[in-house]
This record gives structure tokens, C-alpha cells and sequence, in this order.
């Protein structure tokens, strides 16, 4: 099953799921929805506070209609509200403003005004725009008088529901839509969708190792020439944990404790470049970027700046964003606490995800 639109991840919901949402919140006491193989599954386990039922979509957007109109025939109800999925955004007063007209004329079709000038491709003068509109759904109608339009309409090809009931039974009322109620097609509306559901999101992490003889020092994946070294199962590197805790945090996927156990042998000694890529991966499986990260190294030994450019190069590398959103300082305790006495090296670190 390839990308689909109405059911891939959208800011911790769908498309679908959120269309649903909106028009049980919006006053229609049942829903629904027409499914393909591909989304039947996510429609399945909509949990929504009023009933549903799920029916065949058809080849054509009008088939498709027909089958949910017929689906919802016989159960109570007098107006039809007909949405596209894919305007998930559209606002809960278009919805309202659309039913309440289909009670009192017959019918409301979302429009917005054009805010384009609209001319014919065969270039003569523009049309004149204050006289027209753009339709949107929700289109709502008496049920009777849409499923009859449906009906009379047969195979003949319309674009949405306002023209067969324009034909068919009489003009249309237009109601309010909002520019929110914006049609998810291209690419770029996937990409406008995603910017509105982005929500940033922080993470904090803490490390400690202690110092030792016989190890290297391994701070941000660089070999720092020194005496001692960090004590641990991995190479010990303490920035990196940090910041793999701040990351995790972040995404709210645990720590590198519970991910990477110390008990496994498969991490002994390893790279912890190695486990922050898989951190990165770990992030973006769940649809997270990672927008900005911050370490500060508490030290008093040894001189740590001269070896924070490739650190940062490598941090950068390891989780795909540039150079500059990386942010690397150090600092002493001024012979204070435990890093003061050259006992050990701690980091925190903070790191920031969309
Ligand atoms: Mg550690």
C-alpha cells in the first residue's frame, strides 16, 4: 500500500480522521464514509460519538456519492451533508452554515469568493468576478431532493453535487466556506498541511561517565587527546548521550537506557554515533525532524573548543540538518563538584523536533 493522503500521518491524526471529527462535531448525527481497499482499515477504527457505516467507493466521485446516499437511505434523517475527506480543515461554521441553510432553501454549498481574475483561454476579456464563486464542500441538501438528483443523473459526469442539484432540481444557496477548507491534492497542499499540524516539540537530556585510565576520551564522536577516558559500556561518549536522551525526549520515545541496553553485548563499546543515527531514524519514522540541538560539556579538563567544529560536523551529519542548527559550548565548574576535580564529565543537552 502506497502513500495515501486521507490516512497517512497528520500531526498525531489523518485527514480522514479529522474530516470525521469535524462534521460529527458540526451537528450530523451519523456518518458515511466511503472506503477503497486502502482506507477501509483506518476507517474501521474511527472512534467517533456518533454511529457509522462504511460503504464502496465508485469509480467516479458521483458513484461514490450515490453509494453513500443509498447507504443512508431509510435512516433518520433529512439532510445530506456531503464532504470530501480531503478538506479536513475546513471549519466546523462552514459545516453548520451549510446544514442550516439545506433546512431553510434546500440547499448549502460552501463557495468562497474568487480572489483571482478568471478569464478564458481564449483570451478575451476576464469574467466578471464579483459575480462568481469557487464550491468547496461541505455541500449540504434536503436528502430526498439530492439522492433524486443522484437518481436522475445516471452516468453523466458532474464535478461536485452543486451542479446535479443545480440541473436537476433548482438553484443553489451558497454559504460561507473558509480558505481552511482547502482541497489536500498536489504535493504542495500535503506540505501546507503538514505546516499547519506542526507543532514544536523540546527535549532535555543529562549524562555523566566517570573518568578512567586506559580509555579514550570520545566527546561528539572526535578522539580527544588526554590521559583519561569515560568509563562505560559504549565508548562513553557523554555528549552524544545527552543529546540522544534530549532527542528521544523530544519524541517522547523513552532514553538510550531502555533503548540501547547496557547488558547487551551488541553495544559494547560501540560508536555512539552509531546509536544517535539510529536515534535519527527512530525520530523519523514517527514524522519528526529535528529543527535544533544545543550541548553544553561540563569539564574542567581537557581544552574542549578546538575539537567542537568536527564534533559539530559530525552531529550534523549524523542527523541529516545543517551545520548551524547545531550548538556545541563547553564550560568548567571552576574546581567545584566532581567535574571540577577532573573526577568525571557530565553534558546536557536540549534538542528541538517538529
Ligand atoms: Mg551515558
Amino acid at each position: 500500500m502506497g502513500f495515501n493522503k486521507l490516512t497517512a500521518p497528520l500531526g498525531g491524526s489523518t485527514a480522514l480522521a479529522r474530516s470525521a471529527a469535524l462534521l460529527s462535531n458540526s451537528g450530523c448525527d451519523r456518518l458515511v464514509i466511503t472506503v477503497t481497499e486502502d482506507t477501509r482499515p483506518a476507517a474501521e477504527a474511527l472512534a467517533l460519538p456518533v454511529p457509522l457505516t462504511l460503504c464502496e467507493g465508485g469509480a467516479t466521485r458521483g458513484r461514490s456519492v450515490l453509494n453513500a446516499l443509498r447507504a443512508a437511505s431509510g435512516q433518520k434523517g433529512d439532510i445530506a451533508v456531503i464532504h470530501d475527506a480531503a478538506r479536513c480543515f475546513q471549519t466546523e461554521a462552514a459545516v453548520r452554515a451549510a446544514i442550516a441553510s439545506a433546512k431553510e432553501t434546500g440547499s448549502g454549498v460552501s463557495a468562497l469568493p474568487m480572489t483571482d481574475s478568471v478569464f478564458r483561454k481564449d483570451g478575451s476579456a476576464p469574467l466578471d468576478r464579483a459575480s462568481l464563486v469557487c464550491t468547496q464542500t461541505p455541500q449540504a441538501f434536503r436528502f430526498e431532493e439530492i439522492l433524486s438528483a443522484y437518481e436522475q443523473a445516471g452516468e453523466q459526469a458532474a464535478t461536485d453535487d452543486a451542479a446535479l442539484y443545480a440541473r436537476f432540481i433548482g438553484p443553489v444557496t451558497f454559504t460561507p466556506g473558509d480558505p481552511l477548507g482547502r482541497k489536500l491534492t498536489a504535493p504542495a497542499d500535503w506540505d501546507w498541511a503538514k505546516a499547519m499540524t506542526c507543532h514544536p516539540r523540546t527535549g532535555t537530556g543529562f549524562d555523566t561517565h566517570v573518568l578512567g585510565e586506559g580509555r579514550k576520551l570520545i566527546l561528539g564522536g572526535v578522539e580527544i587527546p588526554y590521559e583519561k577516558g569515560l568509563i562505560a559500556h559504549s565508548d562513553g561518549d557523554v555528549l552524544l548521550h545527552a543529546l540522544m536522551d534530549a532527542l528521544l525526549g523530544a519524541a517522547s520515545l523513552g532514553d538510550i537506557g531502555h533503548l540501547f541496553p547496557d547488558k547487551d553485548p551488541r553495544y559494547k563499546n560501540i560508536s555512539s554515533r552509531v546509536l544517535l543515527r539510529e536515534v535519527d531514524a527512530r525520530l523519523r519514522e514517527q514524522g519528526f525532524t529535528v529543527t535544533h540541538v544545543d550541548v553544553t560539556v561540563i569539564a574542567q579538563r581537557p581544552k574542549l573548543a578546538p575539537f567542537f567544529p568536527q564534533a559539530r560536523r559530525n552531529i550534523a551529519e549524523d542527523l541529516n540538518i545543517p551545520l548551524d542548527a547545531v550548538s556545541l559550548k563547553a564550560t568548567t565548574t571552576e574546581g567545584m563538584n566532581d567535574e571540577g576535580r577532573g573526577l568525571c564529565i557530565s553534558a546536557q543537552a536540549v534538542a528541538n523536533i517538529i
